[in-house]
């Protein structure tokens, strides 16, 4: 399959679009905002008018959207892929959204002979323009199969973890560790700070040992500079552990841990700090403790 559709450029999918160009696949491009097909273009892509249009062109088409209801528009809405998208096509949703969402878009596509995998990534924008993702799938082994070469294009680990849906509870399972290992890290860092001790050698000292971690190695340089650039915005954390918190009410699971940390993130969200990156957690221990890490 060499003919790939790719709708939503933003931090993740305008870097992963550019894999596949570079690696020969013929792309067409969509996003709602036409400037950001721009750099695609010059690169090779074709700008696609919709993600009908898009689907037309495509055997396979991939989806890099914030949430549940843009890819459910993006799919299913009035000049979506499904309009567009011959029996045989294969969608590959690569956002991060609810399970259940992902089973639901699932039936839809499947009534018009559209197979689909749910397929999120973990890694963030170093990774997606790196192409060394880590992409967790869920979906038929089958329609796995078809793909897989494609997925290999952006991520350095491609995992079938399931069924349909199984790719973003891995994901949601990613995004509690992540956003708990943020708040453990900015906790000590900021305790450090407040008794003294130059919280920059704290990191250096502890990295090796078992508190090290790929979160810690790519966020505690971020939390010291106070560079709350994104990377992977507040908002977008506060919608994977919406996601993770219904999943978890759905099944009757209780997750304590997560409930805090998305108080912590409201609390963010509502001191207008939205659109930072996730090591700005940091910023409410320093609020509470009235001290800042960055030297
Ligand atoms: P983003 O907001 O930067 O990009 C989303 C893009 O989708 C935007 O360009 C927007 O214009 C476009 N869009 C929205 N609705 C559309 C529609 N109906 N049709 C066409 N285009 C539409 O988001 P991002 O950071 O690239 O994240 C995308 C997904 O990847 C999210 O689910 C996010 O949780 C996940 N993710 C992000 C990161 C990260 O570090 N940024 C890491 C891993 C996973």
């Amino acid at each position: 399959m060499r003919k790939i559709g790719f709708i939503g450029l933003g931090i993740m999918g305008k870097p992963m679009a550019q894999n596949l160009v570079k690696a020969g696949y013929e792309l067409t491009v969509f996003d709602i905002l036409s400037e950001r097909m721009d750099d695609l273009v010059r690169a090779g892509a074709r700008r696609g008018a919709s993600g009908k249009d898009v689907a037309a062109q495509s055997e396979v088409v991939i989806t890099m959207l914030p949430n549940s209801p843009h890819v459910r528009e993006a799919v299913l809405g009035p000049g979506g892929v499904l309009e567009g998208a011959k029996p045989g096509t294969i969608l590959v949703d690569m956002s991060s959204i609810a399970p259940l969402a992902s089973q639901e878009i699932a039936a839809q596509a499947r009534e018009k002979g559209v197979a689909m995998l749910d397929a999120p990534v973990s890694g963030g924008e170093p990774k997606a323009i790196a192409g060394t993702l880590a992409i967790m799938v869920g979906g038929p082994q089958e329609t796995f199969d078809q793909v897989k070469d494609i997925l290999a294009k952006m991520g350095s680990s491609v995992t079938r973890v399931g069924e349909i849906g199984s790719g973003n509870v891995t994901k949601l399972a990613n995004q509690i560790i992540v956003a708990l290992n943020i708040a453990a890290m900015s906790e000590a860092l900021v305790l450090a700070t407040k008794a003294g001790v130059n919280p920059e050698k704290v990191f250096q000292a502890i990295r090796g040992g078992l508190a090290g971690s790929a979160v810690l190695d790519a966020k505690a340089p971020l939390a010291l500079k106070g560079n709350f650039k994104p990377g992977f915005r507040i908002e977008l954390h506060i919608k994977d552990m919406a996601n993770a918190l219904d999943t978890a009410h759905e099944l009757g699971v209780p997750v304590p841990l997560s409930g805090v940390v998305m108080q912590i993130l409201q609390a963010l969200r509502t001191d207008g700090k939205a659109g930072n990156d996730h090591s700005g957690i940091i910023e409410f221990y320093e609020q509470l403790a009235k001290v800042q890490v960055r030297g």
